[in-house]
């Protein structure tokens, strides 16, 4: 692992600091922002040119926007694009093919991101809330408790900011363009419901929009809340759908994932085939694997019935570790059963690798610390 340098930080603003962060462009569609610059007595292409740098080039400063008259581009830049974003510490492992960024944001707020290069892909891991109230015990990040929801250009300006790290080459091995989005950073998406589906749409609309992505290679992972995932279902996305399952009994699951104890395994499934149903998209079954709690050879009989004949697929991720937790993660023959009972009931099952574990930045591990253990290591 290498500890990249620390980037300065902008002193915070004089006396009291509002809760929700400054409007940025990212928060309004094109009519949105042609309409705002209007109203700064600017002509409505402004918005777009404004948009292009943003969206398609990932340029965020103003000098660099030449095609602007000087005066308009301090303007209107300090207008449509505060900073939201403020980079305390960058941290890199896996020979700089995981990059986790720590992101201090307008109010003091601390948030993570996670880049991930592949020989085919790159993919950014991103938070939707400072912290999360779904306090799941095996999950660093709900410990903490929840401090508050991400704008929504809060959310889009962490896949924004990444992607143009991508673009500057510092993923080696990997294409320079960003081509996936994961919700699996810090919060529960679905429950900061109208600003992840704004996202969702800025990160998926083309360019000078939004960001351009394929919305088949966005995925919203959740806990299971179930009247949400089936509003989700009628947006009209076909962004895959993950479920974090982790039990296929209520018992279990109402200490796992503690939401299980006001919507059940099976409303929570069948909310999942609703989606699956309507969009055609494959739901992903998020189950973590930890050792003598979860990975029985029953356990995973009951979940390939469950599951069986549906359109699902089964991600297994070995427990990462977190601070204070009492659990390990299942050992690898454990593990192998598991898949192999899963697959004999004919449900599709991979293990998922585990990224960013020695920089803190694997599933579960996002806790936004300034002194996080990976500091100074
Ligand atoms: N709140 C959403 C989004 C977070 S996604 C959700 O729970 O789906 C993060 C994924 O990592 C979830 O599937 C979560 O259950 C899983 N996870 C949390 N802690 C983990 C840990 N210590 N090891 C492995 N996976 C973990």
């Amino acid at each position: 692992m290498t500890s990249l340098p620390v980037l300065p930080l902008s002193p915070d603003p004089p006396g009291r600091r509002p809760a929700l962060p400054p409007r940025h462009l990212a928060d309004l569609d094109l009519a949105g922002r042609q309409a705002l610059v209007a109203e700064l007595g600017e002509p409505a292409f402004r918005a777009r040119q404004l948009s292009t740098h943003y969206f398609g080039r990932l340029v965020r400063d103003p000098a660099r926007m030449t095609d602007l008259p000087a005066a308009t581009r301090e303007r209107l830049a300090g207008s449509l694009m505060p900073r939201l974003l403020t980079p305390v510490r960058e941290l890199a492992c896996d020979d700089g093919a995981t990059r986790k960024a720590l992101w201090r944001l307008h109010d003091g707020s601390l948030v993570e991101s996670v880049l991930m290069g592949y020989p085919d892909r790159v993919t950014v891991c991103i938070s939707s809330q400072a912290g999360c109230g779904m306090a799941c015990p095996f999950c660093a990040t709900g410990q903490a408790g929840l401090t508050r929801n991400l704008s929504t250009a809060e959310i889009v300006d962490q896949a924004v900011y990444l992607a143009g790290v991508a673009a500057s080459g510092a993923v080696s091995g990997s294409p320079p363009r960003l081509s996936h989005v994961v919700f699996m950073g810090m919060g529960e998406p679905l429950a900061n419901y109208s600003r992840v589906v704004d996202a969702v749409r800025r990160l998926c609309a083309p360019a000078p929009e939004g960001l351009g992505l394929s919305q088949r290679h966005v995925t919203v992972s959740t806990v299971g809340l179930v009247p949400a995932m089936r509003r989700l279902a009628g947006e009209g996305l076909s962004v895959t759908l993950a479920l974090s399952l982790h039990a296929p009994d209520d018992e279990l699951r109402d200490e796992l994932v503690p939401v299980n104890q006001r919507w059940k395994v099976a409303e929570v499934l069948d909310a999942a085939w609703d989606y699956a149903s309507r969009t055609g998209r494959r739901v992903s079954v998020e189950y973590a694997m930890i050792r003598d709690v979860n990975d029985q050879p029953w356990r995973a009989d009951l979940l390939g019935r469950l599951l069986a004949g549906r359109l699902a697929h089964v991600n297994l991720i070995p427990l990462n570790p977190t601070p204070g937790s009492r659990w390990d993660a299942s050992p690898k023959p454990v593990e192998r059963e598991f898949v192999r009972r899963l697959r004999e009931a004919g449900v599709s099952t991979t293990v998922r690798d585990t990224r960013g574990r020695e920089i803190d930045g694997a599933c579960g591990q996002l806790a936004a610390s300034e002194t996080g253990s990976a500091d100074g290591r």
